[in-house]
């Protein structure tokens, strides 16, 4: 099984492949997390990108497309694939199924997470994560049952990204807009895109997925 969350800037789209890799066994192939990984490293792609992300624009999409391909790569077969933050454009869209037939898989769901946009400043200025094992949190939404240590594995240090401000949010939300929502005519042509209430709690946005992927 493969597929592809799509959705604004905090829609849920991390919150949600990171339950779909506890209950499935899948593999969450984020874009965002790579680069920040890159530039955490400062590895050339890093170097180019971290300038683009702070300001909240795109990233150029032979550098994504190269993650994404290298990733699936050193995948095993069997293990099925969520994209989450890729593909962000028509170009990237194409390239990807280049990129999947090449490792003989196919695309089965995209998922867009719809959400209404001032909640979504709300979500992305609100978030945090823990600095140990990534576990992602929220100042009002999904705070850690005991204050200031993390429910997964206790660390009590957590960290927010520097792009997480409502002006690069505002810029990111133009750049989805402008560039992302574009592509799912490109899906649903093919008669594989749902919507998913992105506004529900986070366990009912679950449960509807669940129910995607359950469908045909
Ligand atoms: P994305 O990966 O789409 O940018 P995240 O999954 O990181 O979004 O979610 C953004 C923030 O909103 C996080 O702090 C997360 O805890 C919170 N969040 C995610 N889903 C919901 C939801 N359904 N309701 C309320 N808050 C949510
Ligand atoms: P969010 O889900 O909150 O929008 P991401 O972690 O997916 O954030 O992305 C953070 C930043 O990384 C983006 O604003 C962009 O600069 C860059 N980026 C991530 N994925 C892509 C992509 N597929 N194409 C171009 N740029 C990307
Ligand atoms: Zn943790």
């Amino acid at each position: 099984m493969n597929i592809i969350l799509l959705g604004p800037p905090g829609a849920g789209k991390g919150t949600q492949a990171n339950l779909l890799v506890e209950h499935h066994g899948m593999r969450q192939l984020s874009t965002g997390d790579m680069l920040r990984a890159a530039v955490k490293a400062e590895t050339p792609v890093g170097l180019e990108a971290k300038a683009v992300m702070e300001r909240g624009e795109l990233v150029s999409d032979e550098i994504v497309s190269a993650l994404i391909d290298a990733e699936l790569a050193a995948m095993g077969d069997g293990v099925g694939a969520i994209f989450d933050g890729y593909p962000r454009t028509e170009a990237q869209a194409r390239s990807l199924d280049e990129i999947l037939a090449k490792h003989d898989r196919k695309l089965d769901h995209v998922i867009e997470l719809v959400v209404d946009e001032e909640a979504l400043v709300d979500r992305v200025t609100g978030r945090f994560t823990c600095a140990k094992c990534g576990e992602g949190y929220h100042d009002r939404h999904k705070l850690p049952s005991s204050t200031g240590v993390c429910d997964k594995c206790g660390s009590t240090e957590f960290k927010r990204r520097p792009d997480d401000n409502e002006q690069t949010v505002r810029t990111r939300m133009q750049e989805y807009r402008a560039k992302t929502a574009p592509i799912l005519p490109f899906y649903e042509e093919r008669g594989i895109v749902q919507r998913v209430d992105g506004m529900a709690s986070i366990d009912a946005v679950t449960t509807a997925i669940e129910k995607v992927l359950a469908s045909a």
